[in-house]
């Protein structure tokens, strides 16, 4: 796949800076876009992170915000996740906003959804794989086999630790003797993904909504997953990619602590952050969004 940035940013191996450091920084950057792509994570980043995989939904002032990129002619906001897109899109409960889901598999751009090929023809083989493991991690309390069709989820976060390796174990025995070399598994969040071996990930889905957008604008990306790595490398030097979380190494540019700072951060820029895009071509009416 074609990512715009071709020189991919090294990670990191010390933490980059809060972004609350570096908030003249972030103003002088905008301040100098005609227009803003905000890309964005859901769980973790929009809504908490809950115990229970079928429970978050955005918190009320990140709806809002959402809500404002999305009313604003010179933003595009976009939700890019892990989820199945039908359940991105009922959770997030917000009409005229991108979203992708399943890590980009399935995207909904502009109002028009396609899913990848590669991805529909492993719809049966997921699906296969996980009612066997279903079958044998039954007994292991706490996991979770979420399906969401063209990938699934294995959920450990409630898993005592001593058995997460039985549980990796069984994943990787299931998809090897029933994913008939289509799927592969990588790490989530406390979750292993069983993805079709498609040549697509977050950074791609990034790109191909870079692809939608007028390539002046400014590209942000923020996420807490380290599936969001991809996004980040995506955003490159040339964007801002902000980091949930206190991993050690990331290829992010700045980082908040968690998702309660992601909500400050994210209203700021719904706020402070839009009043200082540039308007010099706004007088001439401005880029096109669509
Ligand atoms: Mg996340």
């Amino acid at each position: 796949m074609n990512h715009r940035s071709s020189q991919p940013t090294p990670e990191s191996t010390s933490q980059p800076p809060l972004v609350w450091a570096a908030f003249e920084e972030l103003r002088d950057r905008l301040s100098e876009s005609p227009g803003l792509l905000f890309g964005t994570d859901f769980d973790g980043t929009l809504s908490p992170i809950a115990e229970d995989p079928t429970v978050p939904e955005p918190t009320e002032p990140n709806v809002q915000s959402l809500g404002t990129f999305r009313d604003h002619p010179q933003v595009r906001p976009a939700v890019i996740s892990g989820r199945g897109l039908a359940d991105l899109r009922e959770r997030l409960g917000l009409a005229g906003i991108d979203c992708v889901g399943n890590h980009g598999l399935e995207a909904d751009i502009d109002g028009s959804g396609e899913t990848l090929p590669d991805a529909a023809s492993a719809e049966p083989v997921v699906d296969d794989v996980c009612r066997r493991l279903g079958g044998r991690v039954d007994d292991i309390e706490g996991t979770v086999v979420e399906n969401k069709g063209v990938t699934a989820t294995v959920h450990y976060r409630q898993v005592d630790r001593a058995a997460v390796e039985t549980v990796e174990s069984h994943v990787q025995t299931v998809v090897s003797e029933y994913g008939r070399g289509e799927l592969e598994i990588h790490d989530g969040k406390e979750s292993l993904e069983i993805r079709p071996a498609a040549d697509w990930d977050k950074g791609s889905a990034l790109s191909q909504l870079r692809e939608h957008t007028d390539d002046t604008w400014l590209t942000l990306y923020i996420g807490d997953d380290t599936t969001d790595e991809a996004a980040f490398r995506v955003v490159g030097d040339e964007g801002i990619s902000v980091h949930v979380g206190d991993r050690e190494t990331t290829a992010a540019g700045y980082r908040v602590r968690d998702s309660t700072e992601a909500e400050v951060f994210i209203r700021w820029l719904a706020t402070d952050g839009l009043a200082v895009l540039s308007t010099a071509d706004r007088s001439k009416g401005g880029p096109a969004k669509r």
